[in-house]
């Protein structure tokens, strides 16, 4: 049987770094690092993430402000929002809660944000940064992953992974993470034939997609490291990932829960980012 990766302890481990961290920061800079969220619109979601978002941050002492916006909120006066945090002193962070009502176009303003203060690493100078390989803000999510595969002592170097998804939030970054950790990285996709073949031979499994159980538990080599990253919500309510975690649990070493495991891991790694950005800011 697998064991467990429990995100929600490591989780609270890494914001327990964190609220060192921004202490530290506080104490030498008279002020605590500063994280600035964006929401526009009232999606019943991105509501509860951004509540989350903000009261993990003001637990590992970050300090900043939500900004909600009325869903009518047009290009002009958003892009004046952002310009203005981009030009503050003493914010560090600026997370603009995605997606954007349809009016307005994600990237445009990922792309008004100042990449030293793109805590979500989704700017495109941050992206290219990961690309050729260099120090800078990377997305929360894949940074997750990496920190729990690291924690069961699990070193890609010289495996096989197998990526599934190809989004620029998770797919990815992710596969560009591992390979920088000397993996071989498979990427696979909603054109991928025989999936359940390359599922097979990876010894690293991320499942980025967004189908329930649509990794069944045989596919899965035996001793393999399963992340499932997927959030689906079922019929009855309840959540499950893309990967079927009974049989899966079977077959891999290591397994990451949905929910309690990558879902934790994302707000404290964007936390571990906020403080990153404050002290690159104030080198
Ligand atoms: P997305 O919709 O942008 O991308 C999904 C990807 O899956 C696409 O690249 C597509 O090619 C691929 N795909 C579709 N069908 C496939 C198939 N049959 N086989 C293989 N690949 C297939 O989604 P995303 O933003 O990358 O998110 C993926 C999932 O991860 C979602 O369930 C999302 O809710 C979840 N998610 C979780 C967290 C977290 O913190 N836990 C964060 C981000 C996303």
């Amino acid at each position: 049987m697998a064991e467990l990766i429990d995100g929600k302890a490591l989780a609270k481990e890494v914001r327990a770094e964190v609220k060192t961290r921004a202490e530290a920061f506080a104490a030498k800079h008279g002020r605590a690092p500063g994280l600035h969220v964006v929401l526009v619109g009232e999606d019943p979601a991105s509501q509860v993430y951004v509540r989350n978002k903000q009261r993990a941050a003001g637990k590992a002492g970050i300090a900043g402000e939500v900004h909600r916006l009325p869903a009518e909120t047009t290009e002009a006066d958003l892009l004046a929002l952002i310009a203005e945090l981009n030009a503050a002193p003493g914010i560090d962070g600026i997370l603009v809660q995605l997606p954007l009502p349809d009016h307005l176009d994600d990237q445009t303003i990922v792309d008004a944000i100042d990449p030293e203060k793109d805590v979500d690493g989704l700017h495109p100078f941050n992206a290219g940064l990961l690309f050729v390989g260099r120090h800078g803000l990377r997305p929360c999510t894949p940074s997750g992953c990496m920190r729990m595969l690291e924690h069961v002592g699990c070193n890609p170097k010289g495996k096989r992974a197998l990526v599934l998804g190809r989004s620029t939030l998770v797919g990815k970054p992710i596969a560009l993470m591992l390979l920088e950790k000397h993996a071989t990285v498979t990427i696979a996709h909603s054109r991928t034939e025989d999936l359940a073949e390359r599922v097979g031979e990876a010894d690293i499994v991320v499942a980025a997609v967004g189908r329930a159980e649509l990794v069944q538990g045989d596919w899965i080599k035996k001793g393999a490291v399963v992340i499932d990253v997927g959030i689906n919500r079922l019929e009855d309510g309840s959540l499950t990932g893309d990967v079927d975690f009974g049989g899966a649990s079977k077959h891999a070493s290591y397994i990451t829960p949905v929910p309690g495991g990558v879902g934790p891991m994302t707000i404290a790694m964007l936390l571990s980012n906020t403080v990153d950005a404050a002290e690159a800011r104030t080198r």
